[in-house]
């Protein structure tokens, strides 16, 4: 079966619809969370997203915001302004798809899904080598992929070994063990402004992250329009 992995699409439609457009054909997408925040197509987002074929989607951090679920002062200020943007602008419908969102799914016999980390679905962030060891004691299943950092990272077990790989944009079989973020769709943070995604092949557990580029100033004159912050449309093109 092969795979759409996506994350942190934070309501950038130009982004996902780019993205869905390079995937071409997929038999299931799982999605990391972080539907809506930041940008300003949460509802469209939150639409092409239910459409997916066979879709397994976690809750992230900024859908959970939303949601009144949590303390907004834990957020600074522009992603609080965009939270309750989207609080003001979301459709009923749309706040009951975020609510019915699990924080933690295994989605086959080898993958689990979370937003942050096994660990703390909503909020630890996978940045280094020692977070993500500790996290491989928190899922049953030989990888967990996540979301949160939009970094697309990966971390690799062979044979039991606590000596982790770390590899950035990690493309071949996932072997033994591996925590795999496949980096944001709506708003990527290394310094590539190219939206990303990854493809997982269910039978030979293959990876392969993808980039794709997409119209950004048509965002941020969205952005612009509807009277977002502007440092949400500014960091757009340079990818952080
Ligand atoms: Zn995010």
């Amino acid at each position: 079966m092969r795979v759409l992995v996506i994350s942190d699409i934070h309501s950038n439609l130009t982004a996902l619809e780019s993205v869905l457009d390079d995937a071409g054909q997929f038999d299931a997408a799982w999605c990391l969370g972080d539907l809506v925040g930041y940008g300003p197509d949460p509802n469209e987002c939150i639409e092409a997203v239910r459409k997916l074929p066979n879709l397994s989607c976690v809750i992230g951090n900024h859908d959970a915001a939303v949601l009144g679920q949590l303390d907004l002062e834990s957020f600074n200020r522009d992603a609080r302004l965009a939270v309750e943007w989207t609080q003001d602008n979301l459709t009923l419908e749309n706040f009951a798809f975020l609510g019915n969102l699990p924080e933690k799914v295994q989605v086959d016999s080898n993958v689990t899904l979370a937003h942050g980390s096994p660990r703390n679905p909503i909020w630890e962030y996978l940045l280094d080598s020692y977070t993500a060891l500790e996290n491989f004691k928190h899922f049953e299943t030989r990888y967990c992929f996540v979301g949160h950092t939009h970094l697309p990272v990966a971390f690799l077990s062979q044979n039991g070994s606590t000596d982790l790989e770390w590899k950035i944009s990690y493309n071949g079989n996932l072997g033994d063990r591996a925590i795999l973020n496949p980096g944001s769709v709506g708003q990527p943070r290394d310094h590539n402004p190219l939206a990303a995604y990854a493809i997982y092949d269910t039978e030979t557990t293959i990876w392969e992250p993808h980039r794709v580029d997409y119209n950004i100033p048509a965002v941020q004159q969205r952005i612009t329009m509807t009277g977002l912050p502007r440092r949400h449309a500014v960091r757009l093109e340079d990818g952080w």
